[in-house]
C-alpha cells in the first residue's frame, strides 16, 4: 500500500476558466490510513475520486501515489482500484473467476492465480463462496468479492465511491462496520467517498469535507466535531444539527458575553478573540440540558422520544433550539423548561463569513 498526495488539485468540466467542480484540492494520505471524502450532492468528492483513479484528467494540479508523479498516467498503470456503487461483477462468472479474471488478461499463470485468489478471499472470508455466481450472493458477500478483485492484485489503494448507497439502513451499518474491520485487518490505504456524515465519522481516520469544489477542513472525526472550522462544518457534522443562532459579542462590566435578542450567556475569558462583535453563536443540541433551575428557559414545541434520548424542539428568547436530553418521559409541550447551554460548549463563528472566532 502506499501515500497518496494531491497537489492544488482543480478540475473544470467547461475549459480552463471554470466553473471548477474541484479547486485547489491539497491533501497527504498516509500509507494505509482510510480517508473520508464527504460532502453534499455536487461538492466534487465523485470528481476528486474519479482523477485519483484517472477517470477524469485533473485540469491543473499534481496527484502521486507511492511516490509516483501518475498525474498523466492512463488508469491501468496507477495500480489503484476503484470500486463502485454496483461493484460492476460480471453476472456469468463464478466468483473465484470474478476475482482472478485481471490477473488472466494481466497474463499470470494459473498457479500463481489459483494462489492468490485463495489467499484474498481466505482474508475476506469468502472461501466457502468461490463457485457461487454473484446472484447467489448478499449485497455484503458481493461487496467483499469486489474488495477481492482489487486484492489480488497487490495495488496501492482501494478508492470507494458511496460502495454502501444501494443498500438498506441495517445492512449499510453491517457493511461499514465490515469495511472497518477490513481495514483493520488489510492495513490498506483507503478513501471512501459518501454524503453521509455518520458514515464519514465512525470509518473515516480522517475526514475531508467538501463544498462547492473546496475543501472546508480535514481532520479527525472528533476534531471536526470539537473544532469545527466553520458555520457549514459546523452544521454537517453531528446530529441532530448544531444549533446557529445570530447575536452579538459584548463586554460588559469586564464580563465577555454572547447576547441574541434576550439570550444572554456569559463567555469563558480569553476563549474568543474580540475582533469582530457581529457573531454566529453555536451551541450542540447534546450540550444543552435540563437544569434545576437556571435564568435561560425553554418553551417546549414539540418532543420526539427515540428511546435512549429525548429530542426537544423549542424556542429560547424567541430563537428556535434543539436540545438531545438522556431520557425524559415527562417533557410535553407546552411546557417551560430551565435549561443550561455550559458556556465552554459554546461554539462562536464570525457572521460575515461564516469562519470560527478564534
Ligand atoms: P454526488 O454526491 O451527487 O455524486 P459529488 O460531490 O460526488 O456529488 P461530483 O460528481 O464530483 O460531486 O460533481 C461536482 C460538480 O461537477 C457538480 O457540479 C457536477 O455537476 C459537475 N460534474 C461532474 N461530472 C461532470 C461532467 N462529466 N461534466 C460536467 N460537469 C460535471
Amino acid at each position: 500500500m502506499a501515500r497518496i498526495t494531491l497537489q492544488n488539485v482543480s478540475k473544470s468540466f467547461g475549459g480552463d476558466a471554470g466553473p471548477w467542480a474541484v479547486r485547489d484540492f491539497s491533501l497527504d494520505i498516509d500509507d494505509g490510513e482510510l480517508v473520508v471524502f464527504v460532502g453534499p450532492s455536487g461538492c466534487g468528492k465523485s470528481t476528486t475520486l474519479r482523477m485519483l483513479a484517472g477517470l477524469d484528467e485533473a485540469t491543473s494540479g499534481t496527484i502521486s501515489i507511492g511516490g509516483r508523479d501518475v498525474t498523466q498516467l492512463p488508469p491501468k498503470d496507477r495500480n489503484i482500484a476503484m470500486v463502485f456503487q454496483n461493484y460492476a461483477l460480471y453476472p456469468q462468472k463464478t466468483v473465484y473467476h470474478n476475482m482472478a479474471f485481471g490477473l488472466r488478461v494481466r497474463g499470470e499463470g494459473k498457479a500463481e492465480i489459483d494462489r492468490r485468489v485463495r489467499a484474498a478471499a481466505a482474508s475476506l472470508d469468502l472461501g466457502h463462496l468461490l463457485e457461487r455466481k454473484p446472484r447467489q450472493l448478499s449485497g455484503g458477500q458481493m461487496q467483499r468479492v469486489a474488495l477481492g478483485r482489487a486484492l489480488v492484485r497487490n495495488l496501492d489503494a482501494f478508492l470507494l465511491d458511496e460502495p454502501l448507497s444501494n443498500l438498506d439502513a441495517k445492512l449499510r451499518v453491517k457493511m461499514r462496520e465490515e469495511i472497518a474491520t477490513l481495514h483493520a485487518r488489510l492495513n490498506a490505504t483507503m478513501i471512501f467517498v459518501t454524503h453521509d456524515q455518520v458514515e464519514a465519522m465512525t470509518l473515516g481516520d480522517r475526514i475531508v469535507i467538501m463544498r462547492d469544489g473546496l475543501i472546508q477542513q480535514a481532520g479527525k472525526p472528533l476534531e471536526l466535531y470539537d473544532r469545527p472550522a466553520n458555520t457549514f462544518v459546523a452544521a454537517f457534522i453531528g446530529s441532530p444539527e448544531m444549533n446557529l443562532v445570530e447575536g452579538q459579542l459584548v463586554r460588559e462590566s469586564g464580563k465577555l458575553s454572547v447576547r441574541a435578542g434576550g439570550l444572554n450567556l456569559q463567555l469563558p475569558e480569553k476563549a474568543f478573540s474580540e475582533s469582530e462583535q457581529d457573531v454566529v453563536l453555536g451551541i450542540r443540541p447534546e450540550h444543552i440540558s435540563i437544569a434545576d433551575s437556571s435564568p435561560v428557559l425553554m418553551n417546549v414545541n414539540l418532543v420526539e422520544q427515540i428511546g435512549a434520548q429525548t429530542y426537544v424542539l423549542g424556542t429560547i428568547s424567541g430563537h428556535k433550539f434543539r436540545a438531545v436530553l438522556s431520557r425524559k418521559d415527562d417533557v410535553v409541550p407546552g411546557q417551560t423548561i430551565p435549561v443550561m447551554l455550559p458556556k465552554e460548549r459554546i461554539h462562536l463563528f464570525t457572521r460575515s463569513t461564516g469562519r470560527t472566532l478564534r
